[in-house]
């Protein structure tokens, strides 16, 4: 099916085309630059940069891939979680579209995006897998039966989101939002054995309750601490070395309860997804050790890790092809919706 896909859960406002499992087109404008002077996303500000980026975004879109919006299969659009005010934006566009247009419209879980964007890279997912759900808001272990009818969590963090973590610590060293990208870049200039950090929920008695789980506070009160000493005493703080430090204590604990998830549940292959899936530490890492037990690792393009429309169009064009009914054009912004909840 030729599928349209509206994306506006955070401060990306997204629109994408996908025919089936081939990516046609996909317009990211993002609000990012409005909200680094308060070192993280301002909401009423997402909003209205939603509402000046949206139509022509879509034009830019159509135009891309060389289609007429009249002639899509169907719209779909995030239906939660994120911000509510800049859901909002993206779910009445696509209500509207979809009734002048006369489609069905699919209200999509924009974490089952994150995890289904693949498919546009690397074609089918090999079903069950284990997926690495890693971004700003959300870090969780899925167990996917199948992506368009039956997700289960199966661990997620007990505090922070790994993103957060990146951010936080980006902060703390006095670098800019959002933090991932350039901790990335500054690790890789770093020493990750210089300082070792704690990885959190691995003791053997968190193992027995939280074998899937995640924590990433005492990591950034770890940092926060060690910089603060280093101030003290008078010292430069080595930025570079902090930062693969942390990097290494945060990748080292995805990737191996990840593989540990993998092989309790006994899937032959594991995919990433989210903004945190990006980096380039955890996709070397969870590729090494993934290989090192047999199992095959699937990571989309960096470039479709962060959000974008083109995941929630993916997410829709398997459900129509499952079968699964459109949402119609009631449903409400769900600003908590759980990841089991694939089209609402
Ligand atoms: P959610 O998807 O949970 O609703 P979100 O949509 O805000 O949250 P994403 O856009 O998926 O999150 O990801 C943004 C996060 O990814 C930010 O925290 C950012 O710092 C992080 N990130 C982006 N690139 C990298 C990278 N190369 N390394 C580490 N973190 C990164
Ligand atoms: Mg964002
Ligand atoms: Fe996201």
């Amino acid at each position: 099916p030729l599928v349209l896909g509206i994306e506006s859960s955070c401060d990306e406002t997204g629109v994408g085309i996908v025919r089936g499992r081939t990516l046609l087109a996909n317009e990211v404008a993002s609000s990012v630059d409005l909200h680094v002077r308060f070192g993280g996303v301002v909401p009423e500000v997402a909003s209205r940069a939603h509402l000046s980026a949206i139509v022509p975004a879509l034009e830019r879109a159509a135009a891309t891939a060389d289609v007429d919006l009249a002639d899509v299969d169907a719209i779909s659009v995030t239906a939660g979680p994120g911000l509510m005010g800049a859901l909002v934006v993206g779910i009445a566009s696509a209500k509207a579209l979809a009734a002048y247009l006369n489609k069905p419209l699919y209200g999509v879980n924009h974490l089952v995006g994150h995890v289904a964007v693949d498919l546009l890279d690397h074609g089918a997912l090999p079903m069950p897998s284990l997926a690495l759900l890693v971004s700003g808001g959300h870090t969780s272990l899925l167990y996917v039966e199948d992506i368009a009818t039956k997700i289960t969590e199966v661990g997620s963090t007990i505090d922070d989101a790994a993103g957060e973590a990146y951010d936080k610590v980006a902060r703390i060293l006095g670098l800019p939002y959002p933090g991932g990208p350039v901790i990335d870049r500054a690790a890789a200039e770093g020493d990750p054995t210089a300082i070792r950090f704690p990885r959190g929920l691995t003791a053997r008695h968190d193992l027995e309750k939280h074998r899937f789980d995640f924590s990433f506070s005492g990591l950034k009160t770890a940092v926060a601490r060690w910089v603060e000493q280093r101030r003290l005493d008078g010292l430069d703080v080595p930025v570079n070395d902090v930062a693969a430090s942390f990097q290494e204590a945060v990748c080292d604990v995805l990737t191996a309860k990840t593989v540990d998830a993998a092989q309790h549940f006994g899937v032959n292959s594991i995919l990433i997804g989210g903004g945190v899936a990006a980096n380039s530490r955890l996709r070397t890492l969870l590729e090494e050790r993934a290989a090192a037990v047999g199992i095959e690792l699937r990571r989309p393009r960096p470039a479709l890790c962060t959000d974008n429309g083109a995941m929630i169009a993916a997410v829709a064009s398997e459900a129509i092809t499952s079968g699964v009914s459109p949402s119609g054009l009631d449903f409400s912004a769900n600003s908590g919706l759980p990841v089991g909840t694939i089209v609402v």
